[in-house]
């Protein structure tokens, strides 16, 4: 059977090797038995179902969330020539009978569905007409309230079990800390599930996160210090920032395109091309370009913004290094992306559970940013993973992070805050703790307050970052609807109190050792 997983691999797939834990997951289906696998993304979950659906008997049936990728999945598998199809509300009522009938006959080898669709009346009783080789449950994480992706009707799906208790399972996903990983188990009737785990390690890349301050010149200079001759990637969240960088760099002497998708489809796909094909070229993109893309030797992979979840961080470093050679993941990072990022949130249209799961993917990515341990740690402890040990390969392992006591600093700033109605964003609050007059400040009376000028003691540039780590923590929350206004949260308290240390973070003295200035 083996011999015939590796004959499918090669022929149907066109590889020549399984990669961690394929193999292993794909002998123990084939013998009948359920499995619970664990892979980041980009590692090979979709073979660990699709090759035991194409030798078992029957078809293998893979319940998806999302239609969308249903289409692309189908639409790539009948490329290389396996008998796929998908049953989703984008079918007309014929489509469907026509899928219902081939299932019938025998001729389909995977079918993807939707968990709503799988669970009606009228597919359950299909589903006891034909021979069914296996179950997959992609994206498993679904059925978890901890998650963050919960969708209800991934509940029903523990009826497999019960209806068909002979048929094996598959659940898959890329994010499960061990309290989801149980209630993965419980949920779909797992518990016996043979379990699969791979590492999310990517130990030969580093990681670095730096503050904010003139985010081209230290791309430049991270560039010129550590990649000259690179090809690499550079992240910018808008369309016009990544023109604007690329035109930057290429002006000041370093190859670089731009790749997003508002522009001209043969322009960027010539981009992308010339991106695969030169070894000394960096894209400057948003986050469109990515998928799919599979170039063993970017070097690098610079983010000028701060993506909007750590699954995103860890997808978008991930592109780094492929061929197992030392590469770099770096970012800056800086107060207004925090402010940017939660007003895009806040102004977003989606429904309010959505949005407490995005503000909460949000925080663990500024978590990360403030880290004052090893990061490597952090982030692969985000997705369930554990590393004994700090790395010794992030930058918060190879120079010691310098903290210092700010919990006067940050009372000061609480103070001040709530002295002027938690009416007022940071700008206008380090002005009054720095006891800057102003036309606006004579007019509203901050100037005759206790709190004002008592901040002389830092810097405006120091105000900012804890400013920046108040927000990160919770301490403080940014009121969107109102002109970016701080505001105090209830987990202030103690630190007003005086009853909680607030260590912070020191940030890296301002790069004015660099030599060479690049013109903006
Ligand atoms: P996941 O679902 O875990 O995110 P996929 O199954 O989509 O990952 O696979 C990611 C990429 O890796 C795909 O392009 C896939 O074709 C490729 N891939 C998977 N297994 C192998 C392998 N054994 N050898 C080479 N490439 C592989
Ligand atoms: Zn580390």
């Amino acid at each position: 059977m083996l011999n015939e997983a590796h004959r499918i691999l090669k022929t149907v797939f066109g590889y020549d090797q399984f990669r961690g834990h394929q193999q292993a997951a794909i002998e123990h289906l084939i013998a009948g038995q359920d499995a619970l696998v664990l892979m980041p993304t980009g590692g090979g979950k979709s073979l660990c179902y699709q090759i035991p659906a194409l030798i078992r008997p029957g078809v293998g049936i893979v319940i998806s969330p999302l239609i969308a990728l249903m289409q692309d999945q189908v639409s790539a598998l009948l490329q290389l020539g396996v008998k796929a199809a998908f049953l989703n509300s984008t079918l007309s009522l014929d489509e469907s009978r026509r899928i219902e009938q081939q299932l019938i006959n025998g001729e389909i080898d995977l079918l993807y569905i939707a968990p709503e669709r799988l669970t009606a009346p009228h597919t359950l009783a299909l589903f006891a007409r034909i021979q069914i080789a296996l179950f997959a449950i992609d994206e498993a994480h679904c059925v978890s309230q901890w998650g963050h992706d919960f969708r209800v009707d991934y509940l029903q799906l523990s009826m497999l079990h019960e209806r068909f208790p002979t048929i094996p399972r598959i659940a898959l996903t890329a994010t499960a800390d061990d309290k989801t990983r149980e209630e993965i188990k419980l949920r779909l009737s797992l518990t016996h599930a043979r379990l699969f785990l791979s590492s999310f390690d990517r130990p030969n890349i580093r990681y670095a996160i730096v503050q904010k301050r003139e985010a081209r010149q230290q791309l430049m200079s991270f560039i010129q210090t550590e990649h000259q001759g690179d090809s690499g990637i550079v992240y910018c969240l808008s369309r016009k920032k990544v023109e604007e960088t690329a035109a930057w760099l290429t002006g000041n002497g370093v190859r670089a395109l731009p790749y997003h998708a508002g522009m001209d489809a043969r322009l960027r796909a010539k981009h992308q091309h010339e991106f695969l094909m030169n070894d000394n070229l960096i894209m400057v993109a948003t986050i469109a370009f990515g998928m799919g893309i599979d170039k063993p030797n970017v070097r690098f992979v610079a983010h000028l913004d701060l993506p909007k979840s750590l699954e995103a961080y860890y997808q978008e470093t991930g592109r780094a290094g492929r061929d197992g050679l030392p590469a770099n993941a770096w970012m800056t990072y800086g107060l207004q992306d925090v402010i940017t990022l939660r007003r895009m949130l806040a102004q977003s249209t989606a429904d309010e559970a959505h949005k407490r799961i995005e503000y909460h993917k949000l925080d663990a990515m500024l978590a990360l940013c403030e880290q004052v341990s090893c990061r490597r740690q952090a982030l692969l402890r985000y997705f369930g993973d554990t590393l004994e040990q700090p790395c010794g390969n992030c930058d918060t392992c190879l120079e010691q992070v310098d903290t210092w006591d700010g919990t006067v600093a940050a009372q000061k700033a609480l103070s001040c805050i709530h002295r002027t109605g938690q009416r007022f964003g940071s700008g206008y609050l380090i002005e009054v703790l720095l006891g800057k007059t102003s036309e606006r400040m004579i007019k509203s009376g901050h100037d005759k307050q206790s709190t004002f000028g008592i901040g002389k003691d830092l810097a405006e540039q120091q105000w900012h970052s804890v400013f920046r780590q108040l927000i990160a923590r919770g301490l403080v929350a940014v009121d969107f609807d109102n002109f970016s206004v701080l505001r105090l949260t209830g987990a202030c308290r103690p630190i007003l109190r005086g009853e909680q240390l607030l260590m912070l973070r020191k940030d890296q003295p301002t790069e004015s050792k660099q030599k060479t200035r690049y013109s903006g």
